[in-house]
């Protein structure tokens, strides 16, 4: 069977299931969701040992980004499932009061989610948390790039969900196209860079599916000179330094005032000493490159400025050490794209409102940092400016916010997720009224012929 005739029939096999009705059940959706949990908690070493073997993911980092913050989200799904499912009452004029008005969630029908393999796990079942929550069949097309973890998603996934309503389909660049192409969905999820994205909006255009759009971008970091700079260091470290800097949401820059530069410098040896050691390459908290392509993308940005700290490789391992640029232009290829690995450039603003030109200059980032004291400078930073998301103070931790919506806005995505946000995501809003066949002498107001009527009134 061709590859295109296999796609076919497994998404047909899908659709005819949503026809019946199985999925749209809240009880089916809880056991499904109990199940997904179970899915999680009884393989979490496999878990674990495939995102390692794909990117060399520590321990603790993959406990956390890909293992709990999925359980969260399920527990969290299951907690509010009957309230989310609810008729919800809507306020009515005066004139609708007879009536029974409210907004009833239905599944959109069959969901397509595409992943990204940064973080294999998290992102193809977080999306899929929303699709069964929401009462959708859905079919799941994991990132090839991260072979291991695609694999494990592709064996668990049929053990422990209704395989006639959710299926793992793989591939790279052929099938998600034969997919995107040759196939219809109500609803398609993808996660990972912008130029695909455009095309799984013109995909999606053909047949009016609703998208969520979850891409990347150049996040910004702006340290401001009165904050603590070792905290603000630490912080920073932590959130672009885990998983080797490709986190969609790791600041990809840092802007700072050319009197802190040399600070902050110094800042990052220390911090990135105290978390790594001498040697980066020998910590088991350290992870690597996911391929050779990315390896040699990110080696020859190495050519932007000077590295004040780092600067190591070894392609035998797909390893770049922490790595701290100074130096950098606004037009150096490292300011081109996001940067999606170990490197970070500081890039000098002359003042805290050329710190919020240079941002509104670029693309709406899908994250943006300020570490400032004073609060009066936060706000106007948050109001002058546009993003996916905003934290001050910290860096990556609001993505774990359950109940804060994700997601970018312009080139960085569109739509969003975590928390109910999932489940509305992939569900239409209906709007119901419901009459009754009495008082017809007051709807009978609105009959022709009116001018008579009219002067009635
Ligand atoms: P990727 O290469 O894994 O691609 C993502 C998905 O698109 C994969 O499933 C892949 O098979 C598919 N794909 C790739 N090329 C395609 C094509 N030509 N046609 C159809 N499908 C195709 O991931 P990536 O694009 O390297 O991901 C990195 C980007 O994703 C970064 O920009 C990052 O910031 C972004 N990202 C965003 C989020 C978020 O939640 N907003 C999360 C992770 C990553």
């Amino acid at each position: 069977m061709s590859i295109l005739m296999y796609i076919q029939l497994a998404v047909k096999k899908l659709r005819d299931t949503y026809r019946t009705g199985r999925t749209k059940d809240v009880e089916f959706r809880r056991e499904q969701l109990r199940n997904l949990l179970r899915l999680m908690d009884e393989n979490e070493e496999e878990i674990l040992e495939a995102v390692h073997k794909d990117l060399h993911k520590p321990r603790t980092e993959a406990t956390l980004a890909e293992i709990l913050v999925v359980k969260n989200d399920i527990a969290y799904a299951l907690n509010h499932l009957s309230e989310w499912t609810k008729p919800e009452p809507i306020d009515v004029p005066l004139v609708n009061k007879m009536d029974s008005c409210f907004t009833v969630s239905e599944p959109l029908g069959l969901a397509l989610v595409i992943g990204a393999w940064n973080y294999p796990i998290q992102l193809t079942i977080m999306p899929l948390i929303g699709a069964i929550a929401a009462g959708n069949c859905a079919v799941i097309k994991p990132s090839e790039i991260a072979e291991a973890s695609a694999e494990l998603v592709g064996k668990l996934i049929p053990q422990y969900l209704d395989q006639e309503c959710f299926t793992v389909i793989h591939g790279g660049v052929e099938e998600t196209q034969c997919l995107l192409n040759k196939c219809k969905f109500d609803k398609i999820f993808y996660t990972g860079g912008s130029a695909v994205g455009k095309l799984v909006m013109q995909a999606a255009a053909k047949n009016l599916a609703r998208v969520t759009l979850e891409l990347g971008g150049k996040s910004p970091c702006y340290v401001d000179k009165d904050s603590d700079l070792e905290i603000a260091v630490k912080r920073i470290c932590w959130g672009k330094f885990a998983n080797a800097g490709q986190t969609c949401v790791a600041p990809d820059y840092i802007l700072c005032h050319p009197d802190i530069q040399e600070a902050l410098v110094k800042q990052f040896k220390e911090a990135l000493f105290e978390f790594y050691g001498e040697d980066p390459k020998e910590s088991p908290d350290y992870a690597r490159i996911v391929n050779n392509r990315h390896f040699n993308r990110l080696k020859s940005l190495l050519s932007s400025g000077e590295c004040a700290v780092g600067g190591e490789t070894d392609e035998s391992e797909n390893y770049i050490s922490p790595t701290v640029m100074i130096g950098v232009k606004p037009t150096d290829p490292i300011m081109e794209n996001e940067v999606f690995g170990p490197l970070l450039p500081i890039v000098n603003v002359e003042s805290f409102d050329d710190a919020i030109e240079f941002i509104n200059d670029r693309d709406r980032p899908l994250a943006l940092y300020i570490f400032a004291n004073d609060k009066s400078k936060i706000q106007r930073f948050m109001d002058s400016t546009s993003s996916g998301g905003f934290l001050a103070n910290d860096t990556v931790v609001h993505a774990g916010v359950e109940s804060l919506p994700f997601g970018g806005v312009g080139e960085s995505g569109m739509g969003n997720y975590h928390g109910k946000n999932s489940f509305d995501s992939f569900s239409h809003k209906k709007g119901c009224v419901i009459k009754k066949q009495a008082m017809e002498s007051f709807n009978s107001i609105r009959y022709p012929p009116y001018e008579e009527k009219r002067l009635a009134w």
